[in-house]
C-alpha cells in the first residue's frame, strides 16, 4: 500500500496545492503516495455548519469544537488505521528530519489543520492527537504546516528522488548542516571554485566537505552539535515521552 495522508481542514481546496507540482506531483500521479483532504465543516453543527465557538473563560478569537473535530476524525478513520494522528500546532514537538524519516517509513498520517485560536484541548486527548510544530512562529492555519510536513515525507518515499539525490548527505541527516555547493563556471565574478573540488581526489573532497559541514554547523547551529536529539524520530510515531537529558 502506498503512503497515504488524510488531511482534515476547513480549506480542502488548498490541497494538493504545491504538492501537485514537481517531484511530489509526479509521485502523486504515479501513485507512490495519495492524499485525501476532508472538510471539517461537513461535520459542523446546524444549518450554518458551525465548527467553532467562543473560548470558555472568555477572551479573543474562536476555538474549533471538540465534538465537530472528533466527528471529522472518526469519519476519516478507516478500519485498522495505524497511521499516527497529528495535529499541526505551534505548541507541538518541533518537526525534525528524523521525525520526517520515521513518518515516511510508516503507512502515512492523518493530519489535522487547526484554525482560529486552535482546537478544544479535549479532542487532542480524546483522539490521541500528537501535536507537531514546523517552527517557532504563528501561521494563520495548519494547512501550510501540513503541506510542509507532507512534502518533507513524500520526497523520501522510494523512487521519488533520483538515486543521485538520495538525501543522505543533506542538512540534518547526519546531525550537520550541508557543505557548500558549486557548479560551472569555474570562475564567476572573480570567485573561483575551491581548488580541492577540482582535484579529482575523492578522499580529499570528502574530507573538505566534512570539515565545511562541521564549520558551518558550529558557526550557525551549534545546538545541532549538542547531542543525539535529532537522530530519533520515534516520539512522533509512538507518542512516547522524549528521554532527552535536560529537556522534555
Ligand atoms: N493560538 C495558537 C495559535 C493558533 S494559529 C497559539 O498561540 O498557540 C492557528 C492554527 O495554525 C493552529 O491551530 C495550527 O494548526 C496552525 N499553526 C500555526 N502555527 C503553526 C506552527 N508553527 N506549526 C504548526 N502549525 C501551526
Amino acid at each position: 500500500m502506498s503512503w497515504s495522508a488524510t488531511v482534515l481542514t476547513l480549506y480542502p481546496e488548498m490541497f494538493p496545492g504545491p504538492l501537485g507540482q514537481s517531484l511530489s506531483g509526479k509521485a502523486l500521479e504515479r501513485g507512490t503516495w495519495s492524499f485525501e483532504a476532508r472538510n471539517i465543516r461537513d461535520h459542523g453543527i446546524g444549518v450554518h455548519r458551525a465548527v467553532d465557538d467562543t473560548p470558555a473563560g472568555g477572551g479573543a478569537g474562536m476555538v474549533l469544537r471538540a465534538d465537530v473535530l472528533a466527528a471529522a476524525i472518526d469519519a476519516a478513520t478507516v478500519s485498522d488505521d495505524e497511521r499516527p494522528r497529528l495535529l499541526m500546532s505551534p505548541r507541538g514537538r518541533p518537526l525534525k528530519q528524523a521525525d520526517v524519516r520515521a513518518l515516511a517509513e510508516g503507512p502515512g498520517a492523518m493530519i489535522v489543520c487547526g484554525r482560529f485560536e486552535g482546537v478544544d484541548e479535549r479532542v487532542i486527548e480524546g483522539r490521541g492527537l500528537r501535536e507537531v510544530s514546523i517552527g517557532d512562529y504563528i501561521l494563520s492555519g495548519g494547512e501550510l504546516a501540513a503541506m510542509v510536513l507532507m512534502d518533507a515525507c513524500v520526497r523520501l518515499l522510494p523512487g521519488v528522488m533520483g538515486k543521485f539525490e538520495s538525501g543522505e548527505d543533506e542538512s540534518f541527516e547526519g546531525g550537520l548542516l550541508e557543505y557548500p555547493h558549486y557548479t560551472r563556471p569555474a570562475e564567476w565574478e572573480g570567485r573561483p571554485i575551491p581548488a580541492t573540488l577540482g582535484s579529482g581526489h575523492h578522499a580529499k573532497i570528502a574530507a573538505w566537505r566534512r570539515s565545511e559541514a562541521e564549520r558551518l554547523t558550529r558557526d550557525r547551529r551549534p545546538d545541532l552539535l549538542g547531542g543525539p536529539d535529532l537522530l530519533t524520530g520515534a516520539d512522533l510515531l509512538t507518542g512516547a515521552e522524549s528521554k532527552r537529558p535536560g529537556g522534555k
